[in-house]
């Protein structure tokens, strides 16, 4: 038998299964498009020729593909699904905390074991000390599977024994990372449009990283503990900025979207009251339906 199953060779799942070639694993892989496993076969993974027989091949099956319910067809072929009994499967696809939960009861009915997890990673971080995969799913399961899996991510974090609190944090980084892309870009059109080098805003924030990066931790202990009172900046002053966004775009002729919709949530934060506390108090706006 193999070490390990690998399914899914797209960016991620074929960075994985190089990762652990490269670290002398035996590796069994799978994708549905077979020839994107050519490299992996050049390099010592064997291809297996269906999801039966990948399944059947490794104690340990991890699933790396586009999504939840991609991943349920696969493992629901009759035959794949006959070959779980006494597997680990190891899920690291994106989804919600409910598909990860509904993943779970799924595999584990076929007397299998299961661990959820998510990458925090771009692909070629894969193997390196500060690489990050969360799991979540019981003790016994992520003690049986660690040392593999460390060996895919040095910050290999086990977040608990609920089966969708890995997706849950995936997520939630996600949501910050949604306005680091947007918020980045639009930065980039202010400076375009002022004729400033963009790549030079690239470096300014990379500059300013040890200090966001502690922003982060203020406000993750000012929201768990109810701590919005006596703020070095208020709500009302950071809205009062992000408005004059507005003005700037309308000023220079380029788009006002993002400007708009995040003046609004501070808006809305003002209007309710919240204006003399801390930023991050717009979570008690964004926490309503
Ligand atoms: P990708 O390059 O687009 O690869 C998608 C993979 O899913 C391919 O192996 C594809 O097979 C397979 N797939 C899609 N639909 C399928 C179906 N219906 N049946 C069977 N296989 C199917 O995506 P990726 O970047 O590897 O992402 C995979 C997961 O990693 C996602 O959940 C993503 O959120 C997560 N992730 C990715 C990154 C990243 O930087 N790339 C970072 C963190 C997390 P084919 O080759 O046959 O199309």
């Amino acid at each position: 038998m193999s070490d390990v199953t690998i399914i899914g060779l797209g960016e991620m799942g074929g960075a994985l299964a190089n990762c652990l070639v490269q670290a002398g694993k035996i590796v069994t892989i799978w994708n549905r498009t077979a020839h994107k496993a050519a490299p992996l076969v050049a390099a010592g993974a064997t291809l297996a020729t269906s999801p039966r027989a990948a399944v059947a091949a490794s104690p340990v099956i991890i699933i790396c593909i586009s999504d939840y319910s991609a991943a349920l067809d696969i493992l629901s072929d009759e035959a794949a699904s006959s070959a779980l009994a006494g597997r680990l499967v190891v899920h690291l696809t994106s989804g919600t905390p409910r598909q990860a939960r509904e993943m779970a009861t799924w595999v584990e009915k076929f007397n299998a074991l299961y661990l959820d997890g998510a990458v925090l990673a771009w692909p070629r971080q894969i193997g390196a000390r500060d690489a990050t995969i969360l799991v979540s799913g019981k003790d016994s399961v992520y003690t049986e599977v660690e040392p593999l899996l460390r060996s895919l991510a040095g910050n290999l974090t086990n977040v608990g024994t609920p089966v969708g609190n890995a997706v849950a944090l995936f997520n939630a980084a996600l949501a910050y990372l949604a306005g680091h892309w947007i918020g980045f870009s639009y930065g980039a059109v202010i400076c375009e449009s002022e004729g400033l080098d963009v790549q030079g805003f690239g470096e300014m924030m990379r500059a300013l990283a040890p200090i966001l990066g502690e922003d982060n931790r203020h406000m993750g202990r000012a929201i768990a503990g109810n701590l919005f009172e006596r703020p070095e900046s208020t709500l009302k002053t950071a809205g009062t900025d992000i408005a004059r966004l507005v003005q700037l775009a309308e000023e220079a002729g380029i788009g006002a979207e993002f400007p708009i919709f995040a003046a609004s949530i501070f808006q809305k934060g003002i209007e309710a009251g919240f204006g003399p506390e801390e930023h991050c108090a717009v979570f008690k706006i964004l926490r309503t339906a």
